[in-house]
């Protein structure tokens, strides 16, 4: 397979035109000008394809539900009707959910799970990446070795019907016990994790203070803080390590950052849920600085509002601005393709790169920045799948 695209997006994010890409046993073989003048790919911009480093497909017929609420109502809310719906209604969420991935041109993603329908709704529409099925032990703080096996269980039925694999993942540190975090850190695996989204983490765990403590009062739950920011305690525990993704990581201290660079954590941005639920601006530009990875991630429906890496970009760039330390338009471009392939450790060289093996984007051809400013899903033409 032979493609002649108008530009092609390179490794570094910089566009080139007049190249094309010589593809054979799924795997860029060359990269070389243009050999010939017939071109099918006439008007393309070739790039590596879309992935989503975070996601909850099976919250999907929440969108719109909780529009205006901060987190802390948000997230009762949202633990409040989720167990009301019936399996059937969050199965056909999640099979939506994942079509409408696709249409935007996500080939992989790094996928929050606790209901058992992801598995099936990811391998309907051919998603690739990897499945983190929830443990939250904050309503059973009694029983975690019985809750760990139940998780255990939907992780194993979950793999089978997708083919992909799945990891335990404590939802975040707030919700899980300490002994549990130990555990799932000590065990080395792939972990994705929910933290410091507000500053209540921080409140909770450097002075025992803010709507988490008082909900874990009303609940009879004992805590003592341990005098840390939420991410030093993650790490105290174990829980930052080279396979740790830090999901929101928003409220960081310039301590938090240079932790997560010395553990070697990635991170996922969730920049329309951010704002949407009234998180602090997360220090984007000073983890790339220090080399973090940092992969853009749509969230669920139920905070970022419809499915849309173009809209999802637009808002990474917003909030860059906001804080007075731009990112470009090619470093948010990378967040949504290779870097985020990178920060779920998906086992590809996710760059259009001679051996690289990433699935790949063909969008209307235009220059980068305008693609962001402008596109949607009507700019993509054709998704191409290398591997999987
Ligand atoms: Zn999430």
């Amino acid at each position: 397979l032979i493609l002649r695209p108008d530009a092609v997006v390179l490794a570094d994010g910089s566009v080139t035109p007049g190249l094309e890409v010589c593809i054979s046993d799924g795997r860029i073989e060359r990269i070389r000008p243009w050999s010939s003048a017939y071109r099918e790919e006439a008007g393309a911009l070739l790039s590596p394809a879309f992935v989503n480093a975070h996601s909850h497909l099976e919250y999907y017929d929440l969108m719109g539900r909780f529009d205006g609420l901060p987190y802390w109502p948000w997230i009762r809310e949202l633990t409040f009707l989720k167990p009301q719906r019936p399996l059937s209604l969050v199965q056909a969420a999640a099979n939506e959910a994942a079509a409408r991935n696709v249409a935007c041109g996500v080939a992989a993603i790094g996928e929050h799970t606790d209901w058992p329908v992801s598995g099936a709704a990811m391998a309907s529409v051919g998603l690739g990446g990897r499945l983190f099925q929830e443990v939250i032990t904050v309503n059973e703080w009694e029983l975690p070795t019985q809750k760990l096996e139940a998780v255990r269980e939907k992780a194993r039925s979950q793999g089978m019907v997708s083919g992909l694999r799945v990891h335990l993942n404590p939802h975040a540190p707030y919700t899980v016990s300490d002994d549990m975090l130990s555990e799932l850190g000590a065990a080395g695996e792939p972990i994705s994790i929910h933290v410091s989204e507000t500053e209540f983490e921080n409140q909770l765990y450097e002075a025992g203070e803010g709507p988490i403590r008082e909900m874990y009062d009303v609940s009879g739950i004992p805590f003592e803080p341990p005098g840390l920011t939420a991410l030093a305690h993650l790490d105290s525990l174990g829980c930052l390590h080279s396979r740790t993704q830090l999901v929101h990581a928003c409220a960081l201290t310039d301590e938090d950052v240079e932790l997560v660079a010395t553990r070697g954590a990635t991170v996922a941005h969730c920049p329309r849920s951010n704002i949407a639920l009234g998180s602090p601006s997360a220090p984007i530009a000073e983890l790339r600085r220090r080399g973090v990875t940092v992969g853009l991630g749509m969230d669920s429906a139920a905070s970022s509002g419809p499915v849309d890496m173009f809209a999802e970009m637009r808002a990474a760039m917003q909030v860059s601005d906001g804080r007075g330390d731009a990112l470009s338009p090619e470093e948010v471009w990378l967040m949504a393709t290779t870097d985020a392939a990178a920060s779920i450790w998906l086992e590809r060289d996710w760059r259009i790169t001679e051996g690289g093996n990433p699935d790949l984007l063909l969008l209307d051809s235009q220059p980068i920045d305008r693609l962001i400013e402008k596109g949607s899903e009507r700019s993509v033409r054709r998704l191409i799948r290398l591997g999987n």
